[in-house]
């Protein structure tokens, strides 16, 4: 077997692995995968973003408790003051009236404030419980499709190696040079070497001179395509001139 028709079964080899690299990433799985992890880690972004504003509600909720309890104390202790005697003056009775009008209005706001985050809260955790709910579907979808994936990729996968191990069986029998031509073409042209249709380049399809067809039919020459720059082969055609098979 002649280095060109090595290098033909090379490039089929080549292909084939080529092939198998497409259908990994272009599986439906995969990217029904990618696409879950994307959902994944924005419904994570957005738990986050609304635990912290829960907290921070929180906070204020707090806080705002704190200062009902201290209105609350100011007005019992005017209370007190009264139901003990202890306030002696008409005047002062009246001014601790006003005060204690005050003070009921103060709380009412307060009352209202409370009120108002209470109901934020409660709805935050009801989002957050959502998000929650939806995450948890979420994992189990991608695990149960993982599983999928795992087990197509693991076929694939030794298809993938036996054809490596072949395609590196070849390697060893091509001289170098003609590989790294090969390498240099295939990154260049897509396919480096093409069968000659009907003495016609098969990557560019311009008609070839006899004379190159005629040393294509006789040897081993590498002769490349004067207007693609790809190598030609012969291959095996059925006229008689041709090569054993590859
Ligand atoms: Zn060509």
């Amino acid at each position: 077997m002649g280095q060109l028709d090595l290098l033909w079964e090379y490039q089929n080899l080549d292909l084939t692995l080529d092939k198998y690299e497409k259908m990994r990433k272009n599986s439906p799985l995969r990217n029904k995968l990618i696409e879950l992890k994307n959902y994944l880690v924005q419904q994570q972004e957005n738990l986050v973003k609304l635990n912290e504003e829960a907290e921070k509600k929180n906070h204020i909720l707090n806080r705002i408790n704190h200062e009902y309890e201290d209105i609350l104390k100011a007005f019992k202790s005017d209370v007190d003051k009264v139901e003990g005697g202890r306030v002696r003056s008409v005047k002062q009775l009246e001014e601790m009236q006003k005060a204690a009008v005050e003070l009921k209005e103060k709380l009412a706001k307060k009352e209202e404030e409370v009120k108002g985050l209470l109901k934020d809260i409660q709805n935050l955790s009801g989002k957050l419980e959502e998000i929650r709910i939806r995450m948890v579907k979420a994992k189990k979808e991608y695990s149960d499709i993982k599983a999928e994936y795992d087990s197509e990729v693991s076929t694939i996968q030794k298809e993938y190696e036996e054809v490596k191990q072949q395609k590196s069986e070849l390697k060893s029998k091509l001289d170098p040079e003609l590989i790294k031509r090969y390498n240099r073409l295939k990154k260049s042209r897509g396919i480096a070497v093409v069968m000659v249709e009907q003495s016609c380049c098969g990557g560019c399809n311009m008609s070839l001179a006899a004379l190159v067809i005629e040393r294509l039919k006789k040897g081993d020459d590498i002769i490349e395509c004067e207007n693609c720059g790809r190598i030609l082969y012969w291959g095996n055609k059925a006229d008689g001139d041709a090569k054993s098979a590859v």
